[in-house]
């Protein structure tokens, strides 16, 4: 966890809930992620409730879950989740500055090397890293970005 972007962790009392979809272990987020992030048409209807369960399955179009109950899906969020889609070169892997794959790609074409990773956490130690309100995911994506240099690379 020593290479976690922010210093964020999150409740844990989604603890092993499952997603009604695909059944996956969801991964717990804050109620202000929902809240920055879902189209202000379904804002209203996140439950009075402080955690929430953000399934993590690419081929999977639910977004955030509670025990049992599918919440929100792909179509209610305000922005790409690049976790869901790993064939779209500019849905982000890192909402706080930005990067997509797209962006990644053409780095390393220019100059053979990417410095996305070392970026993200020169930012990171600049306090300027906001994952919490940002990302999906409600959490760090230097574990994303990291997956989408690698895929970069591997495609040279
Ligand atoms: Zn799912």
């Amino acid at each position: 966890m020593s290479e976690a972007c922010c210093e964020f962790h999150p409740p844990t009392i989604c603890g092993p809930a499952k997603c009604p979809a695909c059944g996956a272990l969801g991964k717990p987020v804050k109620r202000i992620t929902l809240g920055a992030l879902l189209k202000p048409e379904a804002r209203p209807h996140i439950p009075n409730q402080e955690e929430f369960c953000f399934c993590r399955t690419p081929a999977c179009d639910v977004i955030y879950f509670r025990p049992g109950e599918i919440l929100f899906r792909e179509e209610d969020l305000a922005v790409k989740v690049g976790l869901k889609e790993p064939a779209d070169p500019s849905a982000p892997v890192c909402y706080c500055f930005g990067w997509t794959p797209e962006k990644i790609r053409a780095e390393i074409q220019v100059t053979g090397k990417s410095t996305v990773v070392e970026q993200i956490k020169a930012q990171v130690k600049a306090g300027n890293c906001y994952c919490e309100i940002t990302n999906p995911q409600g959490s760090c994506c230097l574990g994303n970005v990291t997956g989408a240099v690698q895929k970069a690379k591997e495609r040279r």
